[in-house]
C-alpha cells in the first residue's frame, strides 16, 4: 500500500491545535443554553484513537460476510489515492426486479459516525432474522462504508487527525492541461482544517478534494477523453470563475468519485442514502433544542445544462416526490417515542449538480441526506451511541418502507412541513456536507 508524507506541519494556532491534539479542550458550550445535548462541555477528553482505522473496517467487514452465511458480498469497487481499497458490502445483487437502495458513508473523512452506523446496520442484515428477511427479500441493498480512507487516515503531527479532504494533488500538466490551469473550485491547495469549533484552522499539509463536490450527473463523463479531444476547452471552464463553482457539475478528478460512480451506475438505485456529520445549532430562535439530524431531499434547485455534451439535465418531479416520502418517512420514525430524536431540521436549500446526491439525483434516483449531529473533531466519543441510532433508526424505517411499500403512501408534505434551517447559534453552527 503505497502511502504519501506529509511535507510538513504548520501550527497556525497554538491554542487551536492544542485543543485538538491534546487532549483537553476549551469551554466552549454553556450548558444553560442546550437543554437535550450533547454538547462539549469543559475539560472533555477529545479522542480519535479509538474511531475505526481502514485496517480495522476492512477486518470488520470481513467478518460481517463471513458471519452473513451468503447474505453479503464483500468487494473492492476501487482504489483510493493513497492505494486504500474501497469496499461495498452486497446485500442482493442489481436484479432489476428488486427495489435497490445505496448506502454510502464518510465521503467526508472526519464524519466517522456515519460509517460506524452503516456497519451496525451491515451486522444487523447479515445476521437474518424476520426484519433482515422482510427488507433483503425485497430490497437490495449495497453499503459504502467509507469512501474517503485517505482523510480518515490522516495524521496530524504523528496522531490521527481525520479530515474532510481527500488527498489529492493538482497537477494540471499531468492530466495533459496547460501549466497553471486553474484546480477545481472545492480543492483544498494547503491541506488545511477548520479548527475547534469552527474557529481558525490546521494545516496538515496535504492537499486534496472535496469529494462531495467532484461528481457529474452523466455516469460516462470521462474528463481524460476531454482533454485528449480538447484541452483549450477544458482549461477555459476551470479557469473562469463563472464556470468553475458549486452550482456547476464537477469534471471527477478523483479515484474515488469515478469508482463510486461507477458503482452507482451499476447498482442503478431507487434509492440513495448518504450519512454525514454536521455542526451544532438549536431548532429555532424559541426551541432552544439542540438539532439531532438534519434531513435533505432535493440537490438541484435548477435544471443543468452540460458544456461538454450539451445535455440537459433536469429533475424529475417524481423522483423528488419518492425523495420526499423517503425523507417523510425517515422522520415519522424519529417522531416516535424518543425525545432525544426529536429536534429535526431541514439541510440548507442546495443547487449543486456536482454532488453525490446532487448527480445521482438527476439519474431518476430518490435521495436522501442524513447529517448527524457534531463534527467528530467537535465532539470525540461524546454520546456516540445515541448519534448513530439517529442514523440507524430512520435508514432502517426506509428499508422497511421500501420492502413493504408503504413509502409510496408517505405524504410529501410531511417533509415540506420539516422546520428549516435556522441561524447557527454559538457553540459551533457552520454546515457542512
Ligand atoms: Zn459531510
Amino acid at each position: 500500500m503505497k502511502k504519501k508524507k506529509a511535507l510538513g506541519y504548520i501550527l497556525t494556532s497554538g491554542l487551536i491545535s492544542a485543543s485538538l491534539l491534546g487532549i483537553t479542550v476549551p469551554s466552549f458550550a454553556d450548558s444553560t443554553t442546550t437543554p437535550n445535548g450533547p454538547w462539549v462541555q469543559d475539560e472533555q477528553n477529545l479522542s480519535f484513537e479509538s474511531l475505526m482505522s481502514n485496517e480495522q473496517l476492512e477486518k470488520k467487514l470481513t467478518q460481517i460476510e463471513k458471519a452473513s452465511q451468503g447474505r453479503m458480498v464483500l468487494e473492492q469497487f476501487g482504489t483510493s489515492n493513497d492505494g486504500y481499497p474501497l469496499y461495498v458490502g452486497k446485500f442482493g445483487d442489481n436484479d432489476p426486479d428488486k427495489k435497490r437502495v445505496l448506502i454510502y458513508t464518510q465521503i467526508h473523512g472526519n464524519e466517522t459516525l456515519g460509517t460506524e452506523a452503516a456497519v451496525e446496520l451491515m451486522q444487523k442484515l447479515a445476521a437474518g432474522g424476520q426484519e433482515a428477511k422482510n427488507i433483503l427479500d425485497k430490497v437490495s441493498v449495497w453499503f459504502v462504508p467509507r469512501i474517503n480512507p485517505d482523510g480518515t487516515a490522516n495524521l496530524y503531527e504523528g496522531k490521527p487527525f481525520p479530515t474532510r479532504y481527500s488527498h489529492q494533488t493538482w497537477n494540471p500538466e499531468e492530466l495533459g492541461l496547460p501549466s497553471g490551469t486553474k484546480a477545481p473550485w472545492y480543492y483544498n491547495a494547503e491541506g488545511s482544517e477548520r479548527g475547534q469549533n469552527n474557529e481558525g484552522k490546521v494545516v496538515y499539509g496535504i492537499p486534496g478534494f472535496d469529494l462531495n463536490r467532484d461528481f457529474h450527473p452523466d455516469y460516462d463523463f470521462d474528463v481524460t477523453e476531454e482533454i485528449s479531444k480538447d484541452p483549450a476547452k477544458v482549461a477555459s471552464i476551470l479557469n473562469e470563475r463563472g464556470t468553475n463553482n458549486g452550482s456547476q457539475a464537477s469534471l471527477v478528478f478523483s479515484p474515488e468519485t469515478r469508482a463510486l460512480t461507477k458503482l452507482v451506475k451499476e447498482l442503478n438505485p431507487d434509492v440513495a442514502i448518504d450519512l454525514h456529520h454536521r455542526g451544532f445549532n438549536r431548532l429555532s430562535e424559541d426551541d432552544s433544542r439542540s438539532v439531532s439530524i438534519q434531513l435533505l431531499a432535493q440537490f438541484t434547485t435548477k435544471p443543468y445544462t452540460d458544456p461538454f455534451s450539451e445535455k440537459t439535465y433536469d429533475l424529475n418531479p417524481e423522483v423528488l416526490a419518492l425523495s420526499k416520502k423517503v425523507n417523510a418517512v425517515a422522520y415519522e420514525s424519529l417522531q416516535r417515542g424518543n425525545s432525544s430524536y426529536g429536534a429535526i431540521q431541514k439541510y440548507p436549500t442546495v443547487n449543486y449538480p456536482g454532488s453525490g446526491l446532487g448527480a445521482i439525483q438527476l439519474n431518476g434516483t430518490a435521495t436522501m441526506l442524513i447529517e448527524i449531529k457534531g463534527q467528530t473533531q467537535t465532539l470525540g466519543q461524546k454520546q456516540n451511541g445515541m448519534l448513530k441510532e439517529t442514523a440507524k433508526v430512520p435508514v432502517m424505517a426506509v428499508l422497511n418502507s421500501i420492502a413493504d411499500g408503504s413509502v409510496e403512501n408517505a405524504n410529501p408534505a410531511v417533509y415540506d412541513a420539516i422546520p428549516e434551517y435556522a441561524l447557527p447559534v454559538s457553540p459551533g453552527g457552520g454546515h457542512d456536507h
